[in-house]
């Protein structure tokens, strides 16, 4: 199945001279939306990758994140901007390319230890990702690997992500 018919471009948005990639169409379509968890699922077997949790980045990470966390049978962690979840978090603070951004994480969600792959519906610049492996790191889990829907390779996302498995069903 050819996802890129099912994800819908919107140039200029959110600003102008961005090409937005929407993955509403894709979840919006039965098919589409089976091919694309069962493809995730597939690829992370042949990767023999055994995580513990799936640990998606708001919001379009949790979409994707839970049902591949439920074929494989592990929990879920949601990762959230700022203020979002109600219990003590750990935090992380990262670079955009103007200022600088945060993201959290429940502190009783994972231990030390724990592996954990990282889902999230794009890689684009990849600061995102690499913002949620160095806050994993930083409580000790072991971060097996990386898996979007989608990847804009012209921006080299790859290239901030640490040497371990990067899983991209689509590349623009
Ligand atoms: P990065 O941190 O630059 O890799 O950006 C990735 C984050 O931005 C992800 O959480 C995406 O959901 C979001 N994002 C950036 N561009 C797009 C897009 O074209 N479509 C959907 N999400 C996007």
């Amino acid at each position: 199945m050819d996802l890129k018919t099912l994800i819908r471009n919107i140039p200029d948005f959110p600003k102008p001279g961005i090409m937005f990639r929407d993955i509403t169409t894709l979840l919006n379509n039965a098919e589409g939306l089976r091919y694309t968890i069962d493809s995730l699922t597939e690829k992370c077997l042949e990767l023999d990758l055994k995580p513990d949790h799936i640990v998606g980045m708001e919001s379009r990470g949790f979409l994707f994140g839970v049902p591949l966390a439920y074929q494989l049978n592990v929990g879920f962690i949601p990762v959230r901007k700022p203020g979002k979840l109600p219990a003590a978090v750990h935090t992380i603070k990262y670079d955009l390319e103007y200022g600088t951004d945060k993201l959290e994480i429940h502190q009783d969600a994972v231990a030390a230890h724990h592996k954990v792959l990282i889902v999230d519906d794009l890689i684009a610049t990849g600061g995102t990702a690499k913002a949620t492996a160095d806050l994993l790191q930083k409580i000790g889990c072991e971060v097996l690997g990386f898996a979007f829907i989608i990847e804009l390779v012209d921006l080299k996302g790859r290239r901030q992500l640490p040497d371990l498995p990067i899983i991209s069903l689509v590349q623009y």
